[in-house]
């Protein structure tokens, strides 16, 4: 028996049908961030695994968890990019952009890898849209992003979209705090879970993640960053919470918001659907001031969030279709090559044409040009003629192919 494959577990494949709205996606989200000035930046797949323990930070899921790493040929310790600030801060370094003119906006997409137990909108390869603001504090450059991925979701008509809102201040106020949510933590050692136990020195911010029931008994007593913001933090919360209102974006304030990575700074957000279930994040960020110097660049705050394309997929629901041609040209046996020339002319001016290629009948050939949604046929006899057909109406009649050719290129399709 010849062997047969599936797709590995957790990844899938898009098929033509899916294809579209990735791709309506990808065309509405390009143009709001050119119109915004970002540029396209595209980084490695892989990078050296050292990256992202240090700039995911070796004390997340991500990091301890969930990274599909290899060693390669030469020993190198090489990783599947989990998520893609650090390759854009990374990139941001090594290519010197603390010289150009600043902020440097940049966003990119395309595929991430994390190994998650699969389910309805988790995967282990999925895809992103990212975008980061690097070279400034200004809390302007948080609201700019938050508003972009907000316009974003309205714009291709995601329903029942929410953002949740936090802070997360400084590393000295949120140090500080987190020695106080420890102590907070410690006292209630025997209601948490184990996770959260272990990491209550490591981490104990993402006991805010937990749904373990003893944990968030625990939680919903604990004092949140939000109460401990220092002044500039409070500050600079107050503002991007100020630009937000008067963008008109709504949004819930949520002092228990942490995000899965360790890098983030003050602002934090999430936009979450009602339509999803249980993986209701469409996509999320915030601020990350320290990591362009944590990876060896000069001390350069920055801002941005990652989405994720399945997720606002999954969350517009089905319509699953597949773009229906304008002009299927039918040939008899002796009038191929000239339906070939004939499509690849149609395809030139800008139609979108095909013809059979699979030696099927002039009466097959009819059946596929409907299969195929086609709203004309031309129609290629064997005694040289050709016939122009409105494949809804029926209607059709005979003319010289080239005045057939030109009026299909100046209908336009
Ligand atoms: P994160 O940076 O982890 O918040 O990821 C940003 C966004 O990517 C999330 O809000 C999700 O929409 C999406 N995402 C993250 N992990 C996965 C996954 N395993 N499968 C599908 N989408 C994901």
């Amino acid at each position: 028996m010849p062997a047969r494959f599936s797709a590995p577990r957790g990844t899938f494949d898009v098929l033509p049908a899916d294809s579209v709205r990735r791709a309506e996606l990808y065309v509405a989200a390009s143009q709001a961030l050119t119109r915004a000035g970002y540029g396209r930046i595209e980084t490695p797949v892989f990078e050296d695994t050292a990256l992202f323990a240090r700039g995911v930070g070796a004390s997340t899921d991500i990091v301890q968890k969930e990274m599909f790493s290899f060693e390669d040929q030469g020993g190198r310790g090489l990783t599947l990019r989990p998520e893609s600030t650090a390759s854009i801060c990374r990139a941001y370094v090594q290519h010197g952009m603390h010289k150009l003119p600043q902020p440097v906006k940049l966003w990119c997409w395309g595929p991430f890898f994390r190994h998650e137990r699969p389910q309805a909108g988790r995967f282990r390869q999925f895809h992103q849209l990212d975008v980061e603001t690097i070279g400034t504090d200004d809390p302007l450059a948080d609201a700019e992003s938050i508003i972009l991925l907000d316009g974003i979701l309205r714009g291709i008509g995601v329903p029942g979209v929410e953002l949740r809102l936090g802070s997360l201040g400084s590393p000295a106020s949120r140090a500080a705090y987190r020695e106080e949510l420890a102590a907070h933590l410690r006292s209630h050692e025997n209601d948490l879970s184990a996770d959260v136990r272990s990491r209550i020195d490591q981490n104990p911010l993402r006991a805010f993640d937990s749904d373990h029931a003893g944990t968030r008994e625990t939680m919903a007593s604990a004092p949140t960053m939000l109460d401990r913001l220092d002044s500039d933090d409070a500050e600079h919360f107050e503002a991007v919470k100020g630009l937000l209102d008067q963008a008109g974006v709504e949004y819930t304030l949520d002092g228990t918001l942490v995000r899965g990575l360790d890098y983030y700074t003050r602002t934090v957000f999430e936009f979450t659907s009602d339509r999803l279930g249980a993986q209701s994040a469409l996509g999320g960020g915030g601020r990350y001031d320290g990591l362009v110097a944590e990876l060896g660049g000069p001390e350069t705050p920055a801002v941005g969030w990652a989405a994720g394309i399945e997720r606002i997929l999954l969350a517009l629901g089905e319509r699953a279709e597949e773009p229906t041609l304008d002009v299927f040209v039918a040939a008899a046996d002796g009038q191929r090559e000239r339906a070939l020339a004939a499509v690849t002319e149609l395809r030139g001016a800008g139609l979108r044409a095909d013809l059979d290629l699979a030696g099927r009948s002039i009466k097959g050939q009819m059946k596929q040009a409907d299969r195929t949604g086609a709203s004309r046929a031309v129609v290629l006899g064997d005694d040289g003629s050709a016939k122009l057909r409105d494949m809804d109406s029926g209607e059709q009649r005979e003319a010289d192919l080239a005045t057939i050719l030109v009026e299909l290129k100046e209908s336009g399709g």
